[in-house]
């Protein structure tokens, strides 16, 4: 791991947690977890707990608070949605996009995908762009296809320097909530296709993360392989001393 690439933990805490519940899973969080070099801990909060959280860890440089979706447009009639310019009000730095969920569950399209990565990146908003086959496309062995779809899809049009900001998450989507994960190797092996495409298109040390059903038994080896550079998490970090417990593991 190199000083420019921290090893990152981002928890993801899907629907789950309002800010009171928020705010006291950050203080026995915090109080477990000081800061140390040379990593990151990003925490995705649903929209109505990124104020809390936020304040809460207004303290941790180590510590950015991200929105798990937002709406490429800056304002309007879009019922429920979120703009990234209030996203960044409530204390939100970045963002996920293109998770399995609101690929799969929302119906999210590739061109939707694209849209938001643009709007972050003209907000100067962080980006957490997730990718990952379904099981049939894994069976079929169209898994690097379909990533690099993904990925090309999101990325089209960008400049090297806006390609450089973007952290990519490989999050099998047959993984997700499942107790099944990857294997370090085979993770390992699309953390490569991944870097291949990103470094043809002139961005070579953005930071890859692995996501599907990581916990306390499996992070050790998947983050004993290189090519991982941290980890995206959705069950295990919603209790905070299993999540401690996670994120001080020593590769
Ligand atoms: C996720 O939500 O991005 C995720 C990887 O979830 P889980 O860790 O529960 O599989």
């Amino acid at each position: 791991m190199t000083a420019l690439r921290p090893l990152l933990f981002a928890a993801n805490w899907k629907m789950h947690l309002d800010p009171a519940e928020a705010r006291e899973y950050l203080q026995r969080f915090l109080a477990a977890v000081a800061p140390r070099s040379g990593r990151e801990l990003w925490f995705f909060p649903g929209s109505v707990a990124i104020e809390a959280s936020a304040q809460a860890c207004r303290s941790r440089a180590d510590i950015r608070i991200g929105i798990q979706d937002v709406h490429w447009e800056p304002k309007g009639a879009f019922t429920g949605a979120v703009s990234v310019g209030m996203a960044r009000g409530a204390g939100a730095s970045m963002a996920l996009v293109g998770h399995s969920e609101r690929r799969h569950v929302f119906g999210e399209s590739e061109a939707d995908t694209r849209k938001k990565v643009r709007a972050l990146l003209d907000a100067a908003m962080g980006i957490v762009l997730c990718v990952g086959e379904k099981l049939e496309e894994r069976e079929r062995g169209e898994t690097g296809a379909v990533v690099l779809r993904q990925l090309a899809a999101a990325i089209d049009g960008l400049a090297k320097e806006e390609l450089s900001r973007l952290v990519i998450a490989y999050e099998p989507v047959w993984a997700i909530g499942t107790g099944r994960h990857a294997t370090p190797a085979d993770a390992a092996d699309v953390h490569r296709v991944i870097r291949g495409h990103l470094t043809a298109r002139g961005a070579p040390t953005n930071t890859i993360l692995y996501g599907g059903s990581v916990n306390l038994s499996n992070i050790r080896a998947l983050l004993a392989e290189p090519e991982i550079n941290g980890v995206l998490v959705g069950g295990a970090s919603l209790d905070p001393e299993r999540w401690a417990e996670i994120v001080e593991t020593n590769a």
